[in-house]
């Protein structure tokens, strides 16, 4: 592994960066608990979106990426954004271990970390949420021609889980930054 021109534009990259971070949420998190219900509570709902639509994005996935040779997980950069790190903090009681970072092997293509030959390794719960938003031309079509109420299902609950994340990370604003 070694970072690139393209990875130092990554937010919190390196290890410390990293610790940084999940010290400010913790210290925010120990200093205005009982204020941050609403925070809690959003991060609880987006959970419980992602549970919803979880089982048949999985369905769509595994009737396209299958086929894939152009796989997105290779060819895209992503990385955890500050709204990913509150969800999975305030909403699975977690953090993750490090930020995404791009893997080598040998002359392959660099793929994110998490690729593996089976597809992604962490749980649709614990995944950027773009990874989850992102739907490719491929898997458009596959749900145009057989699951079109499917996709108005998607569509709703990701815009629903769009504003949620929103309104997760202006109500931890407000509540440790109230100078602001
Ligand atoms: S989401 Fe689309 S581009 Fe990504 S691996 Fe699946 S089929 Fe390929
Ligand atoms: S986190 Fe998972 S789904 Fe997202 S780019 Fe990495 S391997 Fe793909």
């Amino acid at each position: 592994m070694r970072a690139t021109k393209n990875d130092a534009n990554i937010p919190w990259y390196t290890a410390e960066e990293w610790n940084q971070v999940f010290l400010f949420i913790k210290r925010v998190d120990d200093l205005y608990g009982q204020k941050l219900v609403i925070v809690y509570k959003t991060a609880d709902q987006i959970r419980q979106r992602f549970e919803k639509i979880s089982g048949s994005i999985e369905k769509v996935c595994s009737n396209t990426c299958i086929y894939c040779e152009d796989i997105c997980c290779i060819r895209a950069t992503i990385w955890f954004d500050f709204k990913d790190l509150l969800y999975i903090y305030f909403g699975l009681n977690k953090f993750p271990t490090f930020q995404i970072i791009k893997n080598s092997s040998g002359n392959r293509e660099r793929a994110c970390c998490h690729f593996a030959e089976k597809g992604c390794m962490l749980s649709r719960l614990e995944r950027p949420f773009v990874c989850t938003w992102y739907f490719c031309p491929e898997q458009n079509i596959y749900i145009t021609l057989h699951y079109q109420k499917m996709m108005q299902n998607f569509e709703q609950i990701l815009m629903e889980i769009k504003d949620l994340r929103n309104k997760m990370e202006e109500e931890f604003i407000r509540i440790s930054c109230p100078n602001l």
